[in-house]
């Protein structure tokens, strides 16, 4: 990754707040993003040190959930559910932005195939896509993409043998506030309700619900 794109990614999403540093959190969040994304690169899992329930993504592949958020995760299937919808946002920006795609190809193990939007990865230069990269720190919250993430996620968790209903008990629980961010009041209900709706139709049920690693309790 380009030093720089990073360092600008890095600013962009460290007005959240800052990163928390204590040893082994970074691992154990990374462990759940691997479970249910299938692949760590070109992901870069973070925890930010804040009380406001969000996550973000960014183009470059960084995925970071505040602290506030975790605590709000009553399991790891909850958590990886939001992990599952920020990757899902990572493989929108590849798809919407044509430059973006070389960083699919940069992938050493695919991706979980429920994360990716179709479409073939076109061999572009690397470096030039990273740096247009850096430009592309696009705040989602079309309906349309919410929903394809959403449902990108569930499938994924459900892929991963977690309990599907999870990412829904935890919307709920959230209420209005989502975790994207406020721009997402009042439509908190109807996520919910189309992700009940997939899961009826695609008939996934069942999967763990596990603890959250000692590491992720804050
Ligand atoms: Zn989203």
């Amino acid at each position: 990754m380009d030093a720089l794109v990073r360092e600008r990614q890095e600013a962009f999403l460290l007005s959240l707040g800052p990163l928390v540093k204590k040893q082994g959190v970074k691992e154990a969040l990374t462990e759940v993003g691997l479970r249910v994304a299938g692949a760590v690169a070109p992901l870069d899992f973070e925890v930010v040190d804040s009380d406001v329930p969000r996550s973000v993504s960014a183009s470059n592949g960084m995925v970071w959930v505040t602290t506030g958020l975790i605590k709000r995760c009553a399991n790891e299937a909850q958590l990886a559910a939001v992990l599952a919808h920020e990757v899902a946002h990572v493989t929108q920006r590849f798809e919407q932005l044509p430059h973006l795609r070389a960083l699919r190809v940069a992938c050493r193990r695919p991706l979980a195939p429920a994360l990716l939007p179709d479409g073939g990865a076109a061999p572009i230069d690397l470096n030039r896509a990273v740096r247009q990269g850096a430009e592309a720190v696009v705040a989602f919250g079309h309906p349309k993409e919410e929903a394809d993430a959403d449902e990108a996620a569930l499938l994924a968790l459900a892929g991963a043998g977690y309990d599907p209903a999870a990412y829904e008990v935890l919307l709920e629980a959230l209420g209005d506030k989502g975790h994207d961010g406020s721009r997402f009041q009042g439509r908190a209900r109807r996520r919910i309700e189309l992700l009940s709706a997939t899961r009826a139709e695609k008939k996934l049920s069942g999967g763990k619900t596990p603890a959250l690693s000692k590491s992720l309790r804050f």
